[in-house]
């Protein structure tokens, strides 16, 4: 015959799933509902699949230990505590471990940080076979608080994140596929236009907010920013920084990225070898300029330029002295670049995440172009990168400081050259031309990436016993 299952009225107990390795609980069959207290008690997710996040100070006299958890929301209901207080609470479903025992109990929710049992286990929790001694205090194995003690910056792997996907085009391919991915990994993923953040910068917690209503705390941000929000799109990634969510690229290397001659002058810094590239202010220095990269043919490109749209092929110095006039006459800012003739066309853009490039294709000019952009009419297919190529694109996202890049090279005489590096790459043509799921590997790296102080289950910890 096994021994009786017997708990005092207080005892140590476990919450695996929610990373709560030891909790002090009070064992009362008095109250109906087991409660745990919580802060920063916060709702998410779809109407139909309802989540709850929630921060834990499981030892009381240690505000600095904190948990996040986050669980299923299974009811909302009216509980009356020992004070009489009526509160509609979230009651989550959860496994509990005493001892050797583990079960799945209901949970309730509650803000009572004032409470000395971070855990109240009720009678609903208290099945058949358990017998509660209220004479009896710690019938069960101690616990002890140590479990917390190397949590702290501890990476995180196996929870739902709340990512925000920072996009003025929520519905284009890239931004489907980055939600479809979020999903199928359990996490929930919220659009966000950033035309239309706020921020609240002045105040000791910064927020961002969306019209009139403050966001929620987002564990990772997935920036998108299109070429014309690069400046208002960076205040608000830095924002989200402030705050201290995981922005898989950072603000400053959007910048750095989107500003075509800052992003040569750091490449060049660091070299990485680039096509020969000048930039002058003077319009009496046109020749010269021209000159220094070696004359005719040569290309201009519009500081502004995306999608290949102020690329300009001059084949003459002539046509190059029309141009460079041209473009000084409009006030524009561009630079000169040496025409690399033998990549005939084509360029190569080389997806990183991550450190890595985790694929690459070839981009073919249409007929009558030199450039390859598949927004100008390019074509596209799988190419197989050199080791020297691979380690230049990783090389070049690093030095601009993008985890998430497009890296474009261009095959010339004297080896791969950096043409340009993209802190927004599009989705469509790479995913089609490899056939990968980049979507996915790009929330990977963002949920590889997301401190917390949540402790990480081991799947031994849940499985009950025996
Ligand atoms: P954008 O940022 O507008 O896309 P890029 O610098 O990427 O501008 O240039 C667009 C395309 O023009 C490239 O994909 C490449 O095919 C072609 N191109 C650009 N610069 C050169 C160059 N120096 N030599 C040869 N081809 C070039």
């Amino acid at each position: 015959m096994t021994a009786p299952f017997v708990l005092g009225w207080e005892e140590w107990v476990a919450l695996p799933e929610l990373g709560l390795p030891a909790l002090k609980a009070k064992v009362d069959t008095g109250a109906r509902t087991s409660a745990l207290h919580a802060f920063a008690i916060e709702p998410f997710g779809p109407a139909e699949r309802p989540k709850v996040r929630f921060g834990v100070h499981p030892v009381p006299e240690r505000k600095d230990i904190e948990v996040y958890c986050s669980a299923n929301v299974i009811d909302r209901r009216e509980v009356t505590s020992s004070n009489g207080e009526t509160e509609l609470r979230y009651v989550i479903g959860s496994h509990l471990k005493i001892g050797d025992h583990v079960w799945p109990i209901e949970v309730s929710l509650t803000n009572r940080e004032t409470m000395s049992y971070r855990m109240l286990i009720g009678r609903q929790a208290i099945s058949g076979d358990v017998m509660v001694n209220p004479g009896l205090s710690f019938q069960q194995p101690i616990l002890d608080y140590s479990a917390y003690d190397d949590i702290a910056g501890r990476p995180i792997a196996r929870r739902t994140l709340r990512i925000c996907l920072l996009t003025r085009e929520p519905g284009n391919y890239s931004g489907r596929r980055l939600r479809e991915a979020a999903e199928a990994r359990g996490h929930e993923l919220e659009t966000v236009d950033t035309a239309r953040c706020t921020m609240s910068i002045n105040v000791p917690a910064p927020r961002v907010h969306f019209g009139d209503q403050p966001l929620p705390f987002f564990d990772a941000v997935v920036p998108r920013i299109g070429a014309s929000m690069t400046f208002y799109g960076m205040a608000v990634v830095r924002q989200f920084e402030m705050m201290g969510c995981y922005c898989v690229n950072r603000a400053d290397a959007i910048g750095v990225a989107r500003d075509k001659l800052l992003a040569h002058q750091t490449l060049a810094r660091h070299r990485v070898p680039t096509p020969a590239t000048a930039f002058a202010h003077s319009a009496k220095d046109t020749r010269h300029l021209i000159d220094l990269i070696g004359g005719p043919p040569l290309v201009l490109k519009l500081l502004t330029s995306t999608q290949g749209k102020g690329v300009m092929l001059a084949e003459t110095r002539a046509a190059a002295l029309g141009l460079v006039d041209t473009l000084r006459g409009l006030d524009a800012n561009f630079i000169v670049q040496e025409f690399i003739a033998e990549a005939a066309g084509a360029d190569i853009r080389c997806f990183v995440v991550g450190g890595r490039v985790v694929a690459a294709m070839q981009r073919q000019a249409a007929r009558g172009d030199f450039r390859a952009n598949l927004h100008s009419g390019g074509t596209a297919e799988r190419v197989k990168l050199t080791k020297e190529e691979r380690k230049l694109a990783v090389k070049a996202a690093r030095v601009i400081g993008l985890n998430v890049a497009g890296v474009d090279l261009l095959r010339s005489k004297d080896g791969p050259k950096v043409l340009e590096v993209n802190s927004s790459p599009g989705l469509e043509g790479i995913e089609a031309v490899s056939g990968k799921d980049i979507a996915g590997m790009i929330i990977d790296h963002a949920a590889e990436n997301v401190r917390s102080l949540v402790h990480v289950p081991d799947d031994d910890d849940i499985a009950p016993a025996g």
